[in-house]
């Protein structure tokens, strides 16, 4: 219950700290998730293709959260030209910006929801994950730490994760370097979502093999035997 209200008051917090313009000012990271990600990014035997596997999942369990609420309330959002969100996971790859989007028609996140699941808590699977890794430089096991959402900075530089959750509510940017901080803003593009989610990641430099549709696909395959949404890959440019 303790824990319980940590969360309300946090979210509560965040939530009061409006700001006029932009993106606001930086929220800072709970302690254990900057050292969590300093630990993450440095570990040797880590295979950056996990964090595939771990959006995948993530964007697979919002639909299949958006399935089983639809059970009891079929009620179908649509963004601002009036389309509604696919059941499916769409993934974007433009090499000219060096961007890689992954989209998803599932749940979404409230702004609370952005703060409190991707910027300050799964605090008591963040600190397992670092007793963990004192004796081991291989975090490919960290979904199992309720904080694989965090992989996304083996491979970039900058993360926005754009929210949508349902038609009453504005579209949200969750937006961070990984460096301690993030920024928390409605997003300047208005609801494109409808509803979901769409991570956007602006690749390292070292990150090229993200760009190839083909690299990305096989990759892939090896870990979407179990989700069972179609994924959908394809570039911007031909
Ligand atoms: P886990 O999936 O084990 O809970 P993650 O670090 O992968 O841990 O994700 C943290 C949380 O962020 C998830 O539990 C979920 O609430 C939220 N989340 C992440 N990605 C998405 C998404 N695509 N759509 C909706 N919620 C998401
Ligand atoms: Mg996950």
């Amino acid at each position: 219950i303790f824990r319980i209200a940590c969360v309300a008051l946090l979210a509560f917090a965040i939530v009061g700290e409006e700001s006029a313009s932009g993106k606001g000012s930086p929220i800072t990271f709970q302690a254990e998730v900057s050292k969590m990600l300093d630990i993450l990014i440095n570990s040797l035997y880590t295979n950056r293709n996990i964090f595939l596997r771990e959006i995948i999942s993530n964007a697979s369990d919002a639909l299949d959260k958006i399935r089983f609420f639809y059970l009891t309330t079929p009620r179908e959002p649509t963004n601002a030209n009036g389309e509604a969100p696919t059941m499916d996971i769409r993934i974007v790859v433009d090499r000219e910006k060096r961007l890689f989007i992954m989209r998803d028609g599932g749940v979404g996140m409230t702004k609370e929801e952005l703060a409190a699941n991707l910027g300050s808590l799964g605090s008591s699977g963040t600190k397992r994950f670092l007793e963990k890794m004192k004796d081991s430089s291989d975090a490919n096991f960290i979904g199992q730490f309720g904080v694989g959402f965090y992989s996304v900075f083996l491979v970039a530089d900058k993360v926005r994760v754009a929210s949508k959750h349902d038609d009453s509510e504005k579209q949200w940017v969750w937006e961070s370097t990984g460096d301690g901080t993030f920024f928390l803003y409605e997003d300047e593009r208005g609801n494109t979502l409808g509803r979901g989610s769409e991570l956007t990641l602006e690749l390292k430099k070292d990150a090229d093999e993200y760009l190839d549709i083909d690299k990305v696909k096989e990759a892939i395959h090896k870990y979407s035997e179990f989700i069972h949404f179609p994924i959908y890959i394809q570039t911007t440019k031909t």
